[in-house]
């Protein structure tokens, strides 16, 4: 294996993902240690953009396999594309997303090369020359820090919003195409449609603001007083485990250990009390506003803005305020 660590960045359309460039961020934390090369690599078709773009400052070269077959993610092509790459150029560490795309790539990928995974990782270093990746287990407790073989590959997932992200490229950076040659039986498994569920709010990580809730809502029809505030900022609603585990939101809108980890630049926080494990997928917010009845909630001691009032009284007043502001 080289010195040089690969980004695997996903995209949609032909639009890069927001996880590319903080995978980016990573890799170059790594290349300094490795003293190798961060090289990024794009699967896909029409994807010329996300290339561009993903030739971030500090990306030495961009791998593009653009194909009419790899339109749309199908497992066994896009681990068969990615493989030529990652043979072709022999990396030190393989970075891609712990996203839903990603937690199905990796494994593959893991497999096909016989080389080492380790999912959902919040850090990489290099120690005495070798890669090691680390991750909270038993419910944040304690950390697992996972030591690679220098013989293969190690083949990282990130989760989301761990690292912030690089500026874009603007097309300058070096780039180059791999043809996209099917190995046998990949057609085994097609995707030949993606129906897309989203109800039009946007998703937890994805956003600039997010306005969560908490067990305090009470119920699912009150969120509806969170979702008209969110659609006046456009934000996403975020939610507490207890008020996802009470059906009041769905599962992928819960932030924490063992929801999303978010990182916009407002969090709102309804009715939340602040329990570690809710910390944990939020702190890392630019800026937290908590509005909680209880003058100590544990939400405060985060919260760059507390208010100590009633969320049902002050949600609607502010959505109306900010209507305004807006001229809506
Ligand atoms: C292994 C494990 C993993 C977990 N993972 C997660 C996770 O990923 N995410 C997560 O969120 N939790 C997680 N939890 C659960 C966590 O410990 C808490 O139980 C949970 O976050 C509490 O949710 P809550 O703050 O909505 O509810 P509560 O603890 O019930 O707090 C409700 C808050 O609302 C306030 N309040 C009540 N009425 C009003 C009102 N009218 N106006 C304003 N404020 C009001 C109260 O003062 C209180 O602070 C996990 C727990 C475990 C054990």
């Amino acid at each position: 294996m080289g010195n040089d660590i690969l980004v695997l960045a996903e995209q949609r359309g032909g639009r890069l993902h927001a996880t590319a460039l903080q995978l980016v961020t990573a890799a170059r934390e790594l290349a300094k240690a490795t003293g190798g090369q961060v090289l990024a690599c794009v699967v896909g078709h029409k994807v010329s953009e996300a290339a561009g773009k993903l030739g971030a400052d500090g990306v030495g070269k961009v791998v593009a396999v653009d194909d009419a077959s790899l339109e749309l993610y199908s497992p066994l092509q896009y681990t068969t594309a990615a493989a030529a790459v990652i043979e072709k150029t022999a990396p030190k560490a393989v970075l891609l997303a712990a996203t839903f795309m990603g937690r199905d790539w990796g494994p593959r990928l893991a497999a096909r090369l016989k080389a080492g995974l380790a999912s959902d990782c919040t850090e990489v270093k290099i120690e005495a020359g070798a890669v090691h990746a680390c991750k909270g287990v038993c419910n944040g407790k304690a950390i697992a820090e996972f030591k690679f073989d220098p013989a293969r590959p190690a083949i990282i997932s990130i989760r989301p919003n761990t690292f912030g992200a690089a500026a874009a490229g603007d097309g300058s950076v070096a780039s180059e195409s791999v043809a996209f040659s099917a190995g046998d039986g990949d057609d085994r498994v097609r995707t030949t449609e993606v129906v897309s569920t989203s109800s039009g709010i946007k998703d937890v990580t994805e956003a600039d603001i997010v306005v969560s809730g908490g067990r305090a809502l009470k119920s699912e029809e009150n969120f509806k007083i969170l979702e008209e505030m969110a659609q006046v900022l456009d934000a996403a609603v975020g939610c507490s485990r207890a008020a996802a585990d009470a059906g009041y939101q769905p599962h992928s809108r819960q932030v924490g250990l063992t929801g999303k980890t978010v990182t916009p630049k407002l969090y709102i926080a309804f009715g939340i009390d602040g329990a570690i494990q809710h910390l944990a997928g939020m702190r890392g917010s630019k800026t937290i506003v908590a509005v909680n009845t209880k003058a100590d909630a544990p939400i405060f001691q985060v919260a760059n803005y507390g208010l100590v009032a009633d969320l049902f009284q002050v949600a609607p007043v502010l959505t109306q305020e900010l209507r305004k502001l807006k001229d809506l």
